[in-house]
């Protein structure tokens, strides 16, 4: 299906997601080209109870975040949506994307959300010695100013993650699955709107690869659990 012509308020076709969504077997498992967990499974916070995987779980908050910005064109499209909503998110910048595209990044600060460092060049941390990573984040950390810090990929060695204690190292609970090309905007919005709940920490991207899902899930994500009663928050830096 192809949501580019809905308006949000096309109630019958939100609907009709929904309902399917909900009549549907779980999605746990996506993706062709590399399989990626939907939703967070139970054993990863088990095993790394460190990392931060959702927030407080008694609360009707949600926390959205996107990853690998600025983005000149998918930035200022998530920054006014979340105006429009009165929300608030927190964006892991890559320093080199916060370097080439300042007044965005300035602008995501000025509008009350909050960033976290994702390295200078989106390493993969299974695959970089742990020097050159570490120089990595401390070269990003020139341009993002924050306390909370995201692995590319997920992917972090312990003795990469041992040398990173002056960060909150943010996972998450809930992939809409948007950097996917395999997969189409109607199959990420009923990733997130199967699988967020009170607390959780849901992954989007302001990312070229991102923008055809994302730009069409975002604004049916808002506007459902808006309607929910659920509020959008920054995660503190
Ligand atoms: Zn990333």
């Amino acid at each position: 299906m192809n949501l580019n012509n809905h308006s949000f308020e096309d109630a019958t076709m939100k609907k009709e997601i929904i309902n399917r969504t909900e009549a549907s077997k779980p999605l746990l498992w996506r993706g062709l080209g590399r399989l990626y967990p939907v939703k967070t499974p139970k054993w990863l916070p088990v095993l790394y109870p460190k990392r931060v995987w959702h927030m407080d779980r008694g609360t009707r908050t949600i926390y959205l975040t996107f990853d690998d910005g600025p983005h000149p064109k998918a930035t200022p499209f998530v920054l006014d949506l979340l105006k429009k909503y009165d929300a608030r998110a927190t964006f892991f910048c890559i320093g080199k994307n916060a370097e080439l595209y300042p007044e965005i990044y300035a602008r995501i600060i000025r509008e009350g959300h909050t960033v976290g460092n994702h390295t200078q060049q989106h390493l993969n941390g299974w695959k970089t010695d742990t020097e050159t990573y570490l120089e990595n984040i401390t070269e990003a950390e020139k341009s993002i100013k924050s306390g909370l810090f995201r692995p590319p990929y997920g992917r972090l060695k312990s003795a990469q993650a041992r040398k990173l204690s002056r960060f909150r190292i943010i996972m998450w609970d809930v992939l809409s699955g948007d950097f996917d090309q395999t997969v189409n905007a109607e199959t990420c919005l009923r990733n997130v709107l199967r699988h967020t709940n009170n607390g959780s920490i849901v992954v989007f991207h302001d990312s070229e690869k991102a923008w055809q899902n994302m730009s069409n899930t975002l604004p049916l994500v808002l506007e459902h659990f808006m309607k929910e009663g659920f509020s959008f928050a920054a995660i503190p830096a």
